[in-house]
């Protein structure tokens, strides 16, 4: 039986009710009129339900394709203003006992040399980190109990929080492990984790179950239910995500959807971020070798509709996509880039040789953090590498009020621009730091409070003589 807010997985991401919605969008997928009616529900900007949501990602006319379209491109300019955020991933451990038959790091996988970070050389890869201007992590591990257990983690994360080097600072870490208890959610909030993701990798537990043959993680209740363990522990900014290419796209958007409802309904906040991964090639991988790979096309509509069912929930693309991919993604909803990503263990400081590949998959936008950054100031995006939110306890529902507020404007926008400054001061090549200066003059013009303004060329200001970390 299908109940929301159930604690059960298979009862929150009930299979015959995604079969149902899936049944329900593909009969109304020419339905105008009804799909006239979602779009309205969405202009709203209060979000839909997964069964709405579906109808607008089968919906096949093409001018209200267009409409959704643009519907996206509104609402998050609306909510997020043209500000996105940066971050780089960090491998800590390439150790698991896992089987999962898309990632290189199975425990199989005889050939992909194992390696595991000592904090010595955490201290280096986050050097390396910093002196690209990155200030938020995501920390990325295999499932070890012995390798990676989570005093690992924990002692990782105080080391990298603790390494002051320059002007730089690591001020967020999210944390990307695997599914574990309460206790261990707690462990983590204690650290002083900012997100905490967990992909989902497919909902569909039949597909779960083979696509993880052995480890802990064949366990599909436990995975699907590792959300609720973390809100019990206190994490309550959680990251999900689907890995597209596993299993239909069409089961996945819906089950994700009623994940998010789950969540909202049980502890009154849904996901803080979803991610849109697809499978890319690695070591000892074929993404061939999965029947349900999607179209850039596909992927677009997607990521235009999850932006208008949740709209406020960020979306984050990774470097496993193109810059043209992703250049498309930001028009459509994505509000968070990684750049200059390295998925290797180690690979900040020393790139892996091709013949003893260590990263986790390809990536295909392989540019300098400068270039991404250029390049998002070029098309009128402020790269934000603020982190003020959950260092102000503005998590869950708080960072929520906050955006549903509509003070964003005076808030997060400023905070972008005295980061940007910063980065701009501390590692911009010459060409991306004039670009970013005449940014940042024009964007100060759009922040509405008089007094936020003040403030914030005030703080400008101070970061030009020296002083760095305001945050509103
Ligand atoms: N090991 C942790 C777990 O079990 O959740 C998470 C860390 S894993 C390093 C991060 C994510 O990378 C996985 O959840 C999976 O979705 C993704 N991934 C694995 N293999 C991939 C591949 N070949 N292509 C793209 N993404 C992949």
């Amino acid at each position: 039986m299908y109940d929301v807010k159930s604690p059960r997985a298979e009862e929150f991401i009930n299979h015959d009710e995604v079969l149902e919605t899936l049944a329900y969008a593909e009969s109304n997928k020419h339905n105008a009129e009804l799909i006239d009616s979602i779009i309205a529900k969405a202009k709203l900007g209060k979000g839909l339900s997964h069964r709405e949501a579906a109808v607008l990602l089968d919906c096949d006319i093409d001018e209200k394709n267009q409409e959704i379209y643009r519907l996206a491109e509104q609402l998050k300019k609306d909510i997020y203003g043209n500000r996105i955020v940066m971050f780089a991933p960090l491998y800590l451990s390439n150790y698991c006992i896992n089987g999962c038959l898309y990632c290189p790091y199975h425990r199989q996988n005889k050939h992909i040399p194992r390696k595991k970070l000592s904090q010595d050389e955490i201290r280096q890869e986050v050097i390396a980190l910093q002196d690209m201007g990155h200030k938020r992590l995501a920390l990325e591990a295999g499932e070890h109990p012995v390798e990676n257990p989570i005093e690992y983690i924990l002692e990782s994360i105080k080391t990298i929080y603790g390494i002051k080097h320059k002007n730089g600072a690591i001020r967020r870490v999210n944390v990307n492990i695997a599914a574990t208890t309460v206790e261990n959610y707690r462990k983590l909030k204690d650290a002083g984790i900012g997100t905490y993701i967990l992909f989902q990798e497919t909902y569909h537990k039949e597909s779960y179950e083979r696509l993880h043959p052995s480890g802990p993680k064949h366990d599909y209740a436990y995975h699907t239910e590792a959300m609720d363990r973390a809100m019990q522990g206190g994490i309550d900014d959680v990251g999900f995500g689907v890995l597209f290419g596993l299993e239909h796209f069409r089961y996945e958007f819906t089950a994700l959807l009623m994940h998010a409802e789950h969540l909202e309904a049980v502890y009154g906040v849904g996901p803080h971020t979803i991610s849109v991964p697809r499978v890319k090639p690695a070591e000892d991988i074929d993404p061939d070798s999965f029947d349900n790979g999607i179209s850039d096309d596909i992927f677009a509509k997607l990521i235009a509709c999850i932006r208008v069912a949740v709209p406020y929930t960020g979306m984050i693309i990774s470097t496993r996509e193109s810059q043209q991919v992703r250049e498309r993604a930001l028009h459509l909803g994505v509000s968070q880039i990684s750049g200059a990503s390295r998925t290797s263990v180690g690979g900040y400081c020393e790139p892996e040789p091709e013949e003893s590949r260590t990263d986790q998959f390809e990536v295909s936008d392989r540019r300098t953090l400068d270039e991404v950054a250029h390049w998002l100031m070029g098309m009128g995006y402020i790269p934000s590498f603020c982190t003020a939110c959950y260092r102000e306890g503005r998590t869950g529902d708080r960072f929520m009020s906050l955006s549903k507020s509509g003070q964003i404007q005076n808030c997060c926008h400023p905070n972008a621009l005295m980061t940007l400054k910063e980065y701009l001061m501390d590692y911009a090549s010459e060409p991306t730091r004039q670009r970013g200066e005449e940014l940042i003059r024009q964007e100060v013009e759009n922040i509405p409070n008089p007094k936020v303004k003040e403030i914030t060329l005030r703080n400008l200001a101070a970061i030009q003589n020296g002083r760095r970390d305001f945050h509103f």
